[in-house]
């Protein structure tokens, strides 16, 4: 059998500890043997990191930029205890803060179903998609302790610092307290903005975006105000084209919409929503190595990766050659994802039946019974015997139904 050519390489990304063993050994079993694979490799392992000053993370991020399609493996961000462990010069930033800078993306999440793992909430028939701004908000705010008797303004000056309004936040009078300044740029909501409804229409999905303008008249309404400016000029024609809709709506009602629904939306969520919201949603949904993940910027450049980290707990176990049984799924759908889309970039009609393929192949594998140890307890259907695979044995499986 030939293999099927590609045109562009993709961005290839490689990381740590266990996501980077099961990397290899995807790309051995169920992506070489089958696709003349063409990418332009960066060593993202936190070893090559440091022995680059970093620099190679900036590159691959460049890189990302100027070919449009990237797949990332799962990367160590170095703490104090990680600084001892690989001996860095440094407390290099997290990989996926760079990427993130470099791209100005937004961050869109998506549960991986099978038949037989159940949703906590069994309405959620359809996968819930979430968009979460990577922006400004509390991530980067200004706080104080507030004596009592002291006055909290809230102060614009102009450039040279020169007082232009100012506005009591509060008067401290009966006692101590705390006061807090956030801040978010236009620039940065319209580009989440666009992101969204690209990614709403692309996916044939409705699109939720919730914020509190009712409480929150000027800043909270500046969102609002964006989003609906961004759809009724850019978007309406193409949603109606598509069947998909799109609705504002306050935070505590989309909380209600979401749970009652059977999935299939796109809830886009500010930083602080997304934040809490993503972990929320994909418990719901079953397992952390279910869940894909995709970095989208406005001007078209997309990063598919898993959701979750590094695996430090199997690594180890890996390393003293013990049996692992790590969910590669997500993996998976990450190099499914980049190949996609670098076929429908490339025009390549074979690319892309590969890695619909590929997925079909992984889901039904789970579906007749074949798994990791993580999904064994959460998998319930009638008739089919549940076998718990190692790492290696469910690449395998995989391979043989694809
Ligand atoms: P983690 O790697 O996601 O793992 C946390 C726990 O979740 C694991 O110990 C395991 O539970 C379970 N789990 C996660 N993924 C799994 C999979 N594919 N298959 C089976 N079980 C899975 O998070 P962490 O331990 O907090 O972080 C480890 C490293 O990853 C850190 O250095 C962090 O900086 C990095 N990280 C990177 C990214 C990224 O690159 N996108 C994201 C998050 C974290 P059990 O131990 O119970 O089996
Ligand atoms: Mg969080």
């Amino acid at each position: 059998m030939d293999k099927i050519k590609m045109k562009t390489p993709l961005v290839e990304m490689d990381g740590d500890e266990m996501t980077r063993i099961l990397w290899g050994w995807i790309k051995e079993i169920l992506i070489e043997p089958y696709v003349d694979l063409k990418t332009e490799y960066y060593d993202l392992g936190l070893p090559y990191r440091d022995e680059t000053d970093d620099k190679v993370t900036m590159d691959s991020a460049l890189a990302n930029k100027k070919y449009g399609v990237a797949v990332k493996c799962a990367t160590i961000t170095p703490n104090a205890q990680r600084v001892e462990e690989y001996h860095l010069k440094k407390m290099w930033k997290s990989p996926n803060g760079t990427i993130r800078r470099v791209l100005d993306g937004t961050v869109f999440r998506k549960p991986i179903l099978v038949k037989g793992i159940s949703p906590y909430i069994p309405t959620w028939t359809h996968p819930i998609a979430l968009a979460r701004h990577a922006y400004g908000d509390i991530y980067n705010s200004v706080e104080e302790k507030v004596s009592a008797g002291e006055q909290a303004y809230l102060l614009i000056t102009d450039k040279d610092g020169n007082e232009i309004r100012r506005q009591l936040i509060h008067d401290f009078t009966k006692g101590d307290g705390v006061v807090q300044g956030q801040h978010n740029l236009d620039e940065s909501i319209k580009s989440f903005a666009k992101s969204c409804f690209a990614y709403a229409l692309e996916n044939k999905v409705n699109m939720i975006f919730a914020a509190k303008d009712t409480i929150s008249k000027t800043y909270d309404h500046r969102f609002k105000d964006i989003f609906n400016e961004i759809f009724d000029k850019e978007y309406k024609d193409p949603f109606e084209k598509a069947g998909i809709t799109f609705l504002y709506t306050l935070i505590d009602d989309a909380v209600a919409r979401v749970v009652k629904s059977d999935g299939n939306i796109l809830w886009a969520c500010k930083n602080y929503d997304g934040d809490v919201m993503s972990d929320m949603v994909a418990t719901a949904y079953g397992s952390l190595g279910m869940m894909s993940s995709v970095l989208v910027s406005p001007d078209g450049n997309y990063e598919y990766e898993a959701a979750h980290g590094t695996v430090t707990r199997h690594y180890y176990k890996y390393l003293k050659g013990e049996e692992t049984s790590t969910n590669s799924v997500a993996t998976i759908f990450a190099w499914t994802g980049a190949l996609y889309k670098r076929g429908e970039l490339d025009n390549l009609p074979d690319l892309m039946a590969f890695a619909q393929k590929l997925e079909k192949a992984t889901i039904e594998t789970i579906e007749a019974g074949e798994m990791t140890g993580d999904l064994v307890s959460l998998f319930k259907s009638e008739g089919v015997t549940v076998k718990k695979l190692n790492s290696r044995e469910f690449l395998e499986a995989i391979a043989k139904r694809l």
